[in-house]
């Protein structure tokens, strides 16, 4: 899917390499006041590290320990506003954080969450709470020893739909966003940028003009646009794995490692759990990147200090791994390099801007780009003010008190959906469910059934409105259907998408 391309000779405002979280949300913040938008994206939209996260919009809790009151008090404010953005694809998790002998005090972990609950503007989340472990049913999933805990409220996110849903607001705000289509090389001339993409489809090379270029290529930005461009970026790999469920509770568990270190498992796509992560200085291609052999020891050991049922590797379903590209502030230690984010503009006098992002959350990315906006303003001049706060992401338009309410109105509508069908349909998309379901009155009408709960009717919605091409960009990133892939007949889903492209 492509939208509203110009002609290549009309220069745009803004081009935008980038359809990480950080570019989406850059490009829907910038159609919405009005400029014109030009994002290219070399794979698919979330791709790259925007998939690969631990899927938490959180204010950092860890970070409190290296001070960075700043972003903390920003994330934490985020938390709410992002939930009620997208009550679909956002939603409200407690986290479980055992006190353990020997590692971080109790009056060190209270004062902690005491300024978590207090930094950053929390209104509907419920504040932390202190948990007998000896009485709470989660107490008996852990090994014995473990007799207090603290109990508090972070948000779950779906990083990979989040990174969509932008996309797609800023192409319905009038941007254009290419996906498959690589920024090959980028040269000021004549008061404007000359960028050149490659169309990796068709191999068909096109220059675009603009008033203003941002380099938003996440563990890329340095590669993006050669040497002359490069900035101060630690590249700190992260990975993750996922096992069947561990327990049977909605709560989640940040859990302290004997190194310092922190890790989280939570409960995932129903039947299974997520831990991760690790935090170790990379280098290479991001495109490569893969759990090595010592993250899955890791991961699993730091597992067993705590469940009492203990994993091995014949319970891992999935890994996946991402590249964080953080701002080098110099910090000795991987986990201490700042998760802030930090924007640089170049560009002398007259010459056009260039904007670089470097690091971000997916948390602060709706920040990051109102700040993005700030220099594309004094660039290029004002448009509007800032609006994204209020304004919901597409299918997130029933509030955050309306779930539970829209899927028993799907189910009504739809009587052949079970009630766990109307649940994920729900959080997937929203309100947008019922465009896909349509006129439907059986699953028969739904077109060919991939398995698992797959079926045309889904997969023509993701083509025709979600620039999805490939079975991953289906089964990963726009879905989660690839952890019952062994249900799934992905030589059909192949067949299929080469049909519909
Ligand atoms: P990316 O998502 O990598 O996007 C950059 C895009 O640029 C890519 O899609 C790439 O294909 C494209 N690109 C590169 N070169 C070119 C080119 N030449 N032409 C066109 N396109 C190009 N944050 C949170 O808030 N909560 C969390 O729980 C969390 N957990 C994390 C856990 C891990 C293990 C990691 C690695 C990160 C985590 N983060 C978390 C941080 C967050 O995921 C990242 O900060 C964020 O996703 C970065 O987004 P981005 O858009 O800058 O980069």
């Amino acid at each position: 899917m492509s939208s509203g391309s110009p002609s290549p000779s009309a220069p745009v405002d803004l081009f935008i390499i980038g359809g990480g979280i950080n570019g989406s949300g850059i490009a829907r913040d910038a159609a919405g006041r009005g400029f014109s938008v030009f994002l290219a994206e070399m794979d698919d939209l979330a791709s790259g590290t925007s998939s690969a996260s631990t899927k938490l919009i959180h204010g950092g809790l860890r970070y409190l320990e290296h001070y960075e009151f700043r972003l903390v008090r920003e994330a934490l404010i985020e938390r709410e506003i992002l939930w009620s953005m997208a009550p679909h694809i956002i939603w409200p998790l407690r986290f479980v954080l055992p006190h353990h002998q020997g590692l971080r005090p109790k009056w060190l972990l209270r004062l902690g969450l005491f300024l978590y609950d207090h930094l950053g503007g929390r209104k509907r989340l419920p504040p932390t709470t202190t948990r007998d472990l000896t009485q709470d049913p989660l107490g008996k999933v852990l090994k014995p020893g473990h007799a207090t805990a603290f109990e508090y409220s972070d948000c779950w996110v779906d990083d990979a739909r989040l990174v969509v849903l932008n996309a797609r607001d800023a192409a319905a705000r009038g941007a254009t966003i290419r996906t498959r289509t690589k920024v090959v090389g980028a040269r000021r001339e004549g008061g404007m940028w000359h960028i050149e993409m490659l169309d990796r489809i068709t191999g068909i090379q096109e220059t675009i003009t603009a008033k203003m270029l941002v380099n938003a290529a996440g563990p890329w930005v340095e590669q993006v646009l050669g040497s002359a461009h490069s900035h101060a970026v630690r590249l700190v790999k992260g990975s993750h794995i996922v096992v069947r469920r561990l327990y049977d509770d909605p709560r989640c568990f940040f859990f302290q490692n004997a190194d310092g270190r922190i890790f989280f498992a939570i409960p995932y796509e129903r039947d299974f759990t997520l831990i991760g992560t690790t935090d170790a200085d990379f280098s290479g291609d991001p495109a490569e990147v893969s759990i090595s052999e010592a993250e899955i020891d890791y991961l699993i050991a730091a597992a067993n200090g705590y469940f009492a049922s203990e994993i091995g590797r014949d319970d891992i379903v999935w890994t996946y791994s991402g590249v964080r590209p953080l701002y080098d502030d110099g910090a000795s230690k991987a986990q201490e390099a700042t998760r802030d984010y930090v924007l640089k503009v170049t560009g002398e006098g007259e010459e056009p801007k260039l904007l670089t992002v470097i690091g971000g959350k997916i948390t602060t990315y709706r920040r990051l780009a109102e700040a993005a906006l700030e220099h594309v303003e004094s660039a290029l001049g004002t448009r509007k003010s800032k609006w994204t706060a209020g304004a919901q992401l597409l299918g997130g338009a029933f509030g955050v008190e309306g779930f539970e309410a829209e899927v028993a109105g799907l189910k009504a509508r739809y009587g052949f959906l079970s009630g766990s069908e109307a649940e994920k349909l729900i959080r997937r998309y929203g309100t947008e469910a019922q465009v896909i379901l349509g006129s439907a009155e059986s699953a028969d009408d739904l077109g060919h059934n991939f398995g698992a709960g797959l079926y045309a009717a889904e997969v023509d919605f993701l083509v025709r409105n979600e620039w999805a091409r490939t079975v991953e960009d289906i089964l990963w990133r726009r879905t989660k259907y690839g952890l019952h892939a062994g249900r799934i007949d992905v030589g059909a889903l192949e067949a299929y998408l080469a049909n519909a492209n």
